[in-house]
């Protein structure tokens, strides 16, 4: 029978999957001895089970009333007791932190009888009826979902009838008048009493906590953290302890090293007299761990020698919650903290340099998600710029876009193409959808471990909080600065670097991270300069040499896809190993669209072959370049992939214009000569000849050169003459020619007999020995299924997944993103694009297992891909994990790719011995 409930003493931070992350972390700390409230933890098995049968499971209530006893009895209180009261917290806790995302309610197993005893026990009435009335409002939201400005109106009744302006005026007379107030809103919006029974109260809470796990903001949030709904959330029951009972408590967070540069040290904010919450929503800006310091130096060393411990035993960035209760430290959470891009890489390298992880380790820990976002440009700081306030620096980037004050209008102007930078006193879990729509969010109220801040680091979105100089009205739509008032729509520019805002736009320069990938470490190094110069040099240094170890390890050779010289010196340089898709299309467009005009339209086989003559010089000197940058690395060139007709003007265009003509000239007006609306009347009919209804499907790629003579041939010979050229110039050319769409084994075999036929010819002719693979692109499931008989045909597969998902799925790569893909997301169809990321059992599975019978029939079968999935991370993973040889990505993708490479050998190794 399954267990759902684990005492804290029970678990461990292995346990995240059926304990969630803060309960895991809980049990954890208890282990290590660190003071931890007792409490329980209800397993994310019990929400899943509530969350397809509606109910609780029976056993359930059984574990928690027993955990419940145990409870009691250490502590020596009992729920409800209205002498000396047990009162408890309840909260989620999912595996991946979501954070704010899901509900709390604090306070739980308070009522009439049991306020009095917590006014005796704390020796302070007005707190008991203060967390009476708080937890009434808390449960009031979260449990019958009563809207929350009910209770916040009649708190502001009830300051301004006694003419006061903050809570702590209030008297307990007044909060006890609140209690009553609260209860009557509770009756008349939900049609029941306040539960006094504290059992009721916490099994209202838990099920309110597991539904919690639904609400839109925490599925937008999953999806866009790529994290499963059916996971399911924990749900975690702690003794209440207080922060709020005098200037001897207070709560707060911290992190064991800056989680927003990486810099060693202790970081952190605390709030004297505060509970839960008050820290994290950024309501009262809070003090600094350094301030702690002077007013508990006793608590403050305690947290300081956890803070110790946890890291050494997590070997990693810790993120803290804690609490002081009269003077008594308490931890109330602990996980390996969130961080930026860079603050991984130098963390990681730190860790390194202290012994407490290997490189290896310190590759797995960051990702190529976070080194792309190194790779964006930064503020110029030598450009002329207006500071219009400092904040505090919460995730890097810099960002300028038109200032918006609310959600909405964040989604709404993003929409519509505008760059926008949410403005707010402060962020809430309501905000989600605004601030992954802005490419900037700035506050002026809260810390670094603000709502807003937290959220924005996992995003990656650049961040400045607590600007306070900024006075922010929402209503007005303004923000002002001193006389400066700045309305919705004005461009402001922010540092999430320095906490810096501009007004105006404020130009940009390459990121450091990029200089080091193009001139190499030294460069990168004399260039550094600024007030973060020190730090600057430290992540630069760490990249290097993280990346450095990636590429000591990976097993994936990384290729770049280029088709032009300029791209490939670039792929070169920034680390490609050769070339893995050069699409020859590009090379017929421009100027030379006319030449590939006249192959389409010549009217016998002397004009045709005349035509592609005069390609042939051109097509000759586009492949010396790029074998000339990519001197001595594999070059892999395709044949003319699309429809010929894409060369051709629009039909419709083309209709209008001819109609329009010919309408002129039978009125006797003639704005054009007589050859030209021949030529145009000609053409017209080509394109009409030509139309195809779903032309991604029709004649394209290997079609073409089996079907338009002469086509295929032109190119093959250019390629030939290119590399016996480099050869006669000492080069070390490694073309390899791909032909793209077969489905046909029969296909390869036309094309190889007559590419053969011309190698041959050209080598004699040229005098030079030409070694030319040539292989096929694996992009459509019958390919994929036939890749033994392929193999026998074709020396290496590259498997173009763009058309290989277009075909599996039949989704057409040119509309269904932007058509209909995020109705499928928010219906769970899909979790993300399988043009994004491989798709792994569907186009996987074909890849799988055109890989296992391709190398079975040609076991030195060289294997690669193409498809823009050759870029992306995660299916990065998957590609090692198949056994390809190389991924070939965008230029600008290449370095993302070889640290992706690195981890997912690393991460084999690592899960193979376990
Ligand atoms: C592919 O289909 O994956 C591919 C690389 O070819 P293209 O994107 O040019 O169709
Ligand atoms: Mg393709």
């Amino acid at each position: 029978m399954a267990k759902y409930v684990y005492d804290f003493s029970e678990g461990n931070k292995d346990q995240k999957d059926l304990l969630g992350g803060k309960g895991a972390n809980l049990a954890e700390m208890t282990r290590l001895g660190l003071p931890v409230p007792p409490g329980f933890t209800i397993t994310t098995e019990a929400c899943r089970t509530y969350m397809t049968t509606g109910v609780l499971p029976p056993e359930l209530r059984v574990e928690v009333t027993m955990a419940i006893r145990r409870l009691e009895d250490s502590l020596g209180r009992s729920l409800g007791d209205f002498h000396d009261p047990l009162l408890v917290s309840v909260r989620s806790g999912a595996k991946f932190s979501m954070p704010g995302m899901m509900e709390t309610v604090l306070n739980v197993g308070l009522n009439d009888a049991s306020v009095v005893g917590l006014a005796k026990f704390s020796d302070d009435e007005r707190f008991a009826w203060d967390s009476y009335r708080r937890l009434i409002q808390m449960f009031g939201k979260t449990v019958f979902e009563i809207n929350g400005d009910l209770f916040a109106h009649a708190l502001d009744a009830m300051k301004a009838s006694r003419g006061v302006t903050v809570d702590t005026d209030l008297t307990a007379g007044d909060l006890q008048e609140l209690v009553e107030t609260f209860k009557g809103i509770v009756r008349e919006q939900s049609g029941r009493e306040f539960p006094q029974h504290p059992r009721e109260q916490l099994d209202l809470a838990i099920t309110s906590v597991f539904d919690s796990w639904n609400t839109d903001r925490a599925r937008l949030y999953r999806r866009r953290e790529r994290i499963s709904d059916d996971l399911g959330t924990a749900v975690n029951v702690v003794s209440m302890v207080f922060g709020n009972l005098g200037p001897d408590s207070g709560t707060g967070v911290c992190f064991t090293r800056d989680p927003s540069t990486g810099k060693p040290g202790d970081y952190g904010d605390y709030l004297p007299n505060a509970q839960g919450e008050d820290v994290v929503a950024g309501i009262r800006n809070t003090l600094s761990l350094a301030d702690f310091e002077q007013l508990d130096p006793v608590s403050h060393g305690e947290l300081r020698l956890a803070m110790r411990r946890l890291e050494t035993h997590y070997r990693d960035l810790c993120d803290i919650e804690f609490t002081v209760e009269r003077g008594k430290l308490w931890m109330l959470q602990t996980r390996v903290g969130k961080r930026t891009a860079a603050a991984a890489f130098r963390i990681a390298t730190q860790l390194v340099d202290e012994h407490l992880i290997t490189l290896d380790e310190a590759l797995e820990r960051v990702t190529g998600a976070q080194l792309s976002k190194l790779m964006f440009p930064q503020f110029d700081s030598d450009a002329v710029r207006t500071l219009l306030a400092t904040g505090m620096a919460a995730s890097p980037g810099a960002a300028v876009g038109q200032v918006v004050f609310d959600s909405v209008t964040a989604q709404e102007w993003a929409a519509a193409g505008k760059d926008v930078i949410l403005v707010r006193r402060e962020t809430n879990p309501d905000d989600l959808g605004g601030m992954i729509a802005a490419v900037g969010v700035v506050t002026s109220r809260g810390g670094k471990t603000s709502h807003a801040a937290v959220v924005a680091r996992g995003m990656g979105t650049t961040c400045v909080v607590g600007a306070e100089q900024l006075d922010v009205d929402a209503t007005a739509r303004t923000v002002t600065v001193g006389d400066r008032v700045i309305s919705e729509g004005e461009t402001i520019a922010i540092d999430g670097s320095t906490g810096e805002i501009f007004l105006g736009d404020v130009p940009v320069v390459p990121s450091p991270v990029v200089q080091y990938l193009e001139e190499g470490l030294e460069v990168a190094l004399a260039n550094v300069h600024g007030a973060d110069a020190e730090e600057t040099a430290e992540l630069v240094k760490a990249v290097d040499r993280i990346l450095t170890h990636a590429d000591a390890v990976r097993r994936l050779r990384v290729h770049a896809n280029a088709d032009t010289a300029e791209d490939a010196h670039r792929a070169r340089v920034w680390g490609a190993q050769g070339i893995g898709l050069c699409r020859t299309e590009h090379m017929f467009l421009g100027e030379r669209r006319v030449l590939i005009e006249r192959v389409i339209l010549a009217r016998d086989p002397v004009e045709h072959q005349a035509a592609l003559d005069a390609l042939l010089p051109l097509q000759r000197a586009d492949f010396v370049d790029i074998l000339e940058q990519m001197d001595g690395l594999p070059t892999t060139i395709r044949l003319i992939d699309p429809p010929l007709h894409e060369f051709l003007p629009d039909l419709t265009d083309l209709s209008v214009k001819v109609a329009l003509a010919g309408e002129r000239r039978s009125r006797g007006v003639e704005e054009e000569t007589a050859e030209e609306f021949e030529r145009d009347t000609v053409l017209l009919a080509a394109v009409q000849r030509m139309h195809e209804a779903n032309p991604m499907l029709g004649l394209r790629g290997v079609r073409l050169g089996i079907v338009v003579p002469g086509l295929f041939a032109l190119q093959i010979r250019a390629v030939a003459e290119a590399a016996a050229q480099r050869i006669r110039d000492g080069g070390h050319p490694h073309a390899e020619i791909m032909i793209p769409l077969a489905a046909s084994v029969m296909e390869l075999h036309l094309i190889r007999d007559e590419a053969e036929a011309i190698l041959a010819e050209v080598a004699a002719a040229e005098g030079v020995e030409l070694h030319i693979p040539i292989g096929a692109m694996i992009e459509l499931p019958r390919a994929a299924l036939t890749a033994d008989r392929m193999a026998g045909v074709a020396e290496f597969f590259s498997f173009g997944t763009n058309d290989l998902t277009q075909t599996t799925w039949g989704f057409s790569r040119d509309d269904v993103e932007g058509a209909f893909f995020s109705e499928y997301t928010d219906r769970g169809v899909i979790s993300v694009s399988p043009f994004e990321t491989i798709d792994r059992s569907g186009v996987g599975r074909l890849v799988r297992i055109a890989v296992e019978e391709g190398r079975a029939a040609r076991p030195d079968l060289t294997l690669g891909v193409c498809g823009e999935h050759g870029g992306d991370p995660e299916s990065v993973h998957f590609f090692h994990e198949v056994g390809l040889d190389y991924v070939s990505c965008s230029p600008f993708r290449v370095p993302v790719a070889r640290l992706e490479a690195g981890r997912a050998t690393v991460e084999g190794a690592s899960s193979d011995s376990r």
